[in-house]
């Protein structure tokens, strides 16, 4: 269980020392912006839709490891998923990071977000693990005003 745990910390640091997509879409046409007060964290991201589809995704902002490193891992799996299984995916990962379960492995593609798994033994980080997700959900539907996780 302890080398899982290295390893799951290994692939978080990983992701906040290179995040991926960390970058501005300039012709966007979806983006929103995130706070989480209780950190620090900042994040905008923006989206690029098609259809009901997820075309392009990408982030940029400065927080703390876990909320770059769900950021980065964010844009990874839901990049060419439709809005439908994004909402489904933010269910299960919420799920994963408040301790009640998850059922990352029934989801194809989004294995990896089992990562964050630790985060539900230190409360005040599932917010730092979950803004990115919120901030996702704020950018389909534009919203104008900052998310905050407070
Ligand atoms: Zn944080």
């Amino acid at each position: 269980m302890s080398d899982l745990r290295e390893l799951y910390q290994e692939i978080i640091l990983d992701h906040n020392k290179n995040p991926r997509n960390f970058r501005v879409i300039e012709d966007s046409d979806h983006m929103a912006e995130g706070f989480n007060p209780l950190c620090g964290d900042r994040l905008t991201v923006y989206l690029s839709v098609k259809g009901d589809f997820v075309e392009d995704i990408s982030f940029e902002g400065s927080g703390c490891a876990i909320s770059t490193a769900s950021a980065s891992l964010m844009t990874e799996i839901v990049k060419g998923r439709s809005v439908e299984e994004v909402r489904a995916l933010f269910e299960e990962f919420h799920k994963l990071v408040t301790g009640r379960g998850g059922q990352t492995r029934s989801l194809p593609g989004a294995e990896k977000l089992v990562v964050f798994h630790g985060v539900s033994e230190y409360p005040v980080r599932v917010k730092c693990a979950t803004l990115p997700w919120h901030t996702l959900l704020a950018a389909f539907s534009d919203k104008e005003e900052p998310v905050s996780t407070e």
